[in-house]
């Protein structure tokens, strides 16, 4: 029988009606007893590490999650994290990175409804992230949700209500749960060994590009933080038509010794900066780094990764270009402002 554990962390799965609202108050025992089929199938522990509501997730509570996994990481053979859905994706790209290449799997679910109500996602859910963990081929980090299994560092929340809250973007989804059984999409080779990393750097900022945004509301974020996300249009360019000002403000960030990467506010197909000339300009008068196919969520949670270990700028671009665990998919050579 597998071992598995389940870290219960709080979210909508496991809310319950406060007098201001939904909150999460059921414990790790209290979910598991909502799934009793689960206990005749495997063999169940659970530890509580924190109940939040994930829009109170912060970098360290990441990190704490990885450090739950790494102490109890011999004695089990599959974890499974039940988790708000709101920060899912971006918690789900921190272990990706935190614990790297692991040969045992790491699932990530939760539920829009309270696994109290009746017409609740969540059982069927925490079901199906225990089957999924449990199967010989899984491996590494997943989320688990409406039956849907994807790579952690390729999820994003598309939608607040509906029980298909979660896409895997620009990728396939790696296989279905349904009715216990694993259809499994994408087969690959399971890693020997795991690598644990303990740190992150939360000094990482996201702007969103909107028509006309004064340069001073970007330049406001640079004394606070050590790397900024913009978020540009369509296939990626900074705008010229304020005389340069945002691009020589994007410029100084880079002279300061910070850095600045662009993606887009596309959902789907990442960005090409080489294709417009504002994009072009914006790696080689900005000098920013390009986040190509990689998701905003993860772009952001990769750079607090690797500012966590390294601060020099060009080292710092090395590893963001580095794919792991198919974070970036591109088929170009980046290139370097
Ligand atoms: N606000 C909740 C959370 O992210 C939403 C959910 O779990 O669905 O914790």
């Amino acid at each position: 029988m597998k071992k598995l554990l389940l870290i219960a962390t709080g979210g909508t799965i496991a809310s319950e009606t406060g007098e201001e609202g939904l909150k999460p108050g059921l414990g790790a025992q209290a979910l598991l007893a909502h799934v009793p089929r689960l206990e005749s199938l495997y063999s169940v522990d659970a530890v509580q590490p924190l109940s939040l509501d994930s829009t109170n997730m912060r970098p360290e509570n990441w990190v704490c999650i990885a450090e739950c996994i790494r102490e109890h990481y011999d004695a089990y053979d599959g974890f499974v994290i039940s988790h708000g859905t709101d920060t899912m994706a971006y918690t789900a790209a921190a272990l990706s990175y935190l614990v790297m290449h692991s040969p045992k799997p790491i699932i990530l679910t939760g539920a829009q409804r309270s696994i109290v109500t009746e017409d609740t996602d969540a059982r069927t859910n925490l079901y199906d992230a225990f089957c999924y963990a449990s199967d010989a081929a899984s491996h590494g980090v997943s989320i688990v949700f409406d039956g849907h299994v994807i790579t952690g560092t390729r999820a994003r929340k598309v939608r607040t209500k509906s029980r298909n809250a979660f896409e895997s973007v620009d990728y396939p989804p790696v296989a279905l749960v349904r009715d216990g059984r694993v259809l499994r999409y994408i087969r690959e080779d399971r890693p020997n060994e795991p690598t644990f990393y303990h740190e992150m750097d939360p000094r990482v900022a996201v702007v969103k590009l909107t028509p006309g945004l004064p340069w001073q509301a970007v330049n406001a974020l640079r004394g606070c933080v050590d790397a900024l996300v913009v978020e540009s249009f369509g296939v990626g360019g900074l705008p010229s038509s304020d005389g340069g000002a945002l691009l020589k403000e994007i410029r100084g960030w880079r002279e300061a010794g910070k850095v600045v990467a662009l993606t887009t506010q596309v959902p789907y197909e990442g960005s090409d900066l080489a294709l417009y000339e504002v994009g072009r300009r914006a790696l080689t008068e900005g000098g920013v780094i390009e986040a190509y196919t990689m998701t905003p969520e993860t772009a952001v949670v990769k750079l607090m990764w690797i500012l966590a270990r390294e601060r020099n700028v060009e080292a710092v671009r090395r590893r963001f270009y580095e794919p792991v665990a198919h974070d970036l998919l591109t088929l170009k050579t980046p290139e370097i402002g």
